[in-house]
């Protein structure tokens, strides 16, 4: 919620200053827009899909729950937390 409320006030105080905009402000307004909108859409997606309280909005990991190339025992469903897992094991067995 905090993101959306930082970028909502950004693009306030550009859209409510007593000057139009200038190119660079307009531009200013549109991205913080937009990050306002990307913040609002994730708090409707309700919590993360990941289940990764370090990454609840990442990215599933698509071998999660696949027959043929099971993730190793122990692995969630962030792709992000898994690939630092992968990482890491490919580091210890070169
Ligand atoms: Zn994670």
């Amino acid at each position: 919620m905090r993101d959306v409320q930082a970028a909502l006030r950004t693009a306030t105080d550009i859209a409510f200053d007593q000057e139009p905009p200038t190119g660079e402000q307009a531009e200013v307004l549109v991205d913080a827009l937009r990050r306002a909108l990307a913040s609002a859409r994730s708090l409707s997606d309700g919590p993360g899909a990941t289940g990764c309280r370090e990454h609840p909005r990442g990215a599933v990991d698509p071998l999660h729950g696949d027959p043929d190339d099971p993730l190793p025992p122990g692995w969630g469903r962030c792709l992000l937390c898994n690939d630092r897992r992968r990482r890491a094991t490919r580091g210890r067995r070169p």
